[in-house]
């Protein structure tokens, strides 16, 4: 992370103290800024805190700007619920009692059951209670005539049990460059269509969601000033931030300080995917872990990735999945409030990143948007189990003429028998190619699952 970029967020961080009536706390970390830099911190978003809960339990919310709105820092994330309606509901009932108000679906979420189940917990509440984010998921080519996409929207407000959808989102573009956005959004007239809708108050605020090719990010900021983004939800978190490239990543990532600074420039608010890196950033070796824990001794690794998230101004909310009572819990305690990273905690984090970017992770998020494959293959949960292997320093590479090459192959092959049922193991790919065009992060996944089938032989 860059010198001006600390300096600027110690800036932030002393601003959102401040209307947390905690200015007081920095004031020495102020004195060694100087005066212009104070005055030119670009400031879009203001942080303001929850009235209900005790103090020290208020929900840190952001401002919506042009509108007022106050979204929860922590934002829902619904896409991998627990099957069981009732214990949907008592999530749903959970958060929205704690503060939370903003929840992430889209038609293709949970095989296409997600929106109904989060249409089903919401619509027990009072519409003005909660904000409800949705998207238009015609990646699918079938789904690209005008026609076609409107039934999927159309569906949406039924599922969803609404009249109004307060956040609507072009869902997952770059994926397939210009032409694919061309193809599912321009030339079909749905752009139009929806900017329409905005107008008539069906939409409340369009935006994107963007993973792949970065021109078709671009491209879209570029045209701003026609289409009028009210917010832009991207993948974002420590590690990212300035490695998102590398090694186990497609070609041409753009890293999440440039996709930050880019919507910064233009005062557009973002919404935050993957602060956790698909989960990776909550299970870090151990010697990350003691660095962590001699910073700030109760924080767990998922809390210094969510502070590190929430400490950026412009962002509306943080996405979080939370399928189970005991992670919106740990979320809740992170986020009411949200205490900033401080200058110190972000050069720690930011020489975190500079190390794992050397570890062979595979950039799976384990979104599941590959699943099915029809040979039974368990994709996420192969690259998943890799992955927690190599930040756990159990991986038999690279050095398999290391002497303790083969105890370390015995081990890991072990642990991933115990982990994978033999169906669904990486032995079972085909290398058939499907999986490869629904990755949104464009991964090798049939060389992935050779390296790994690879890994563990014999030498
Ligand atoms: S390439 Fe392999 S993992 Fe992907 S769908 Fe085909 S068999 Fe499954
Ligand atoms: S391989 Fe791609 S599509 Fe499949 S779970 Fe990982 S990131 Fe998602």
């Amino acid at each position: 992370m860059s010198k001006k970029h600390t300096e600027r967020h110690e800036m932030n961080r002393r601003q959102f103290l401040e209307r947390l009536g905690l200015g007081s706390a920095t004031a020495f970390s102020l004195m060694a800024l100087e005066p212009l830099q104070v005055m030119a911190t670009p400031r879009t978003a203001m942080s303001v805190l929850g009235d209900d809960a005790p103090e020290g339990q208020q929900m840190t919310y952001r401002v919506q700007n042009g509108t007022g709105e106050k979204i929860s820092l922590l934002g829902f994330g619904m896409m991998r619920l627990p099957r069981e309606q009732e214990k949907v509901n008592e999530l749903v009932d959970y958060a929205l009692a704690n503060g939370v108000n903003y929840f992430d679906t889209a038609p293709i979420y949970g095989g296409g059951s997600n929106e109904t189940a989060t249409g089903l917990a919401l619509s027990r509440h009072p519409r003005d209670k909660y904000y409800v984010a949705t998207k238009m998921s015609n990646q699918n080519e079938s789904l690209w005539p005008l026609e076609k996409s409107k039934e999927m929207y159309e569906n949406s407000f039924r599922k969803l049990q609404v009249d109004y959808i307060d956040y609507y989102l072009l869902h997952s573009v770059g994926g397939g460059g210009m032409d694919n956005l061309r193809g599912r959004f321009i030339d079909n007239g749905l752009l139009d269509f929806l900017l329409e809708e905005r107008k008539a108050g069906r939409i409340r605020h369009l935006g994107f969601s963007y993973h792949g090719d970065v021109k078709v990010f671009d491209w879209l900021l570029d045209n701003h000033d026609k289409y009028h983004w009210d917010f832009v939800q991207i993948q974002m978190n420590y590690r990212d931030w300035q490695h998102a490239g590398g090694r186990g990543r497609r070609r041409g990532d753009a890293n999440a300080e440039y996709l930050y600074g880019r919507l910064e420039k233009l005062g557009i608010q973002c919404v935050i995917m993957e602060p956790l890196r698909g989960g990776g950033l909550a299970n870090v070796s151990d010697d990350i872990r003691l660095q962590m824990a001699r910073a700030r001794k109760d924080d767990t690794p998922a809390q210094w990735a969510f502070r590190w998230v929430g400490s950026h101004p412009d962002v509306l909310t943080a996405l979080s999945g939370m399928n189970r009572m005991e992670h919106l819990k740990e979320n809740l305690a992170t986020f009411s409030p949200l205490m900033p990273c401080t200058t110190v905690e972000n050069e720690l984090l930011a020489r975190i990143a500079d190390k794992m970017t050397g570890l062979p992770t595979i950039g799976c998020t384990t979104c599941a948007y590959c699943m099915p494959c029809k040979y039974g293959v368990d994709i996420p949960g192969n690259f998943a189990f890799y992955n927690k292997a190599v930040t756990e320093g159990r991986l038999p590479l690279p050095d398999s003429s290391a002497p303790d090459f083969e105890e370390k192959r015995k081990a890991y092959l072990e642990a991933y028998r115990a982990a994978i049922p033999t169906a669904a193991r990486a032995t079972k790919c085909q290398d058939c190619g499907e999986c490869l065009k629904k990755c949104p992060q464009e991964l090798p996944i049939p060389t992935h699952m050779s390296r790994l089938v690879e890994m563990t032989r014999k030498k």
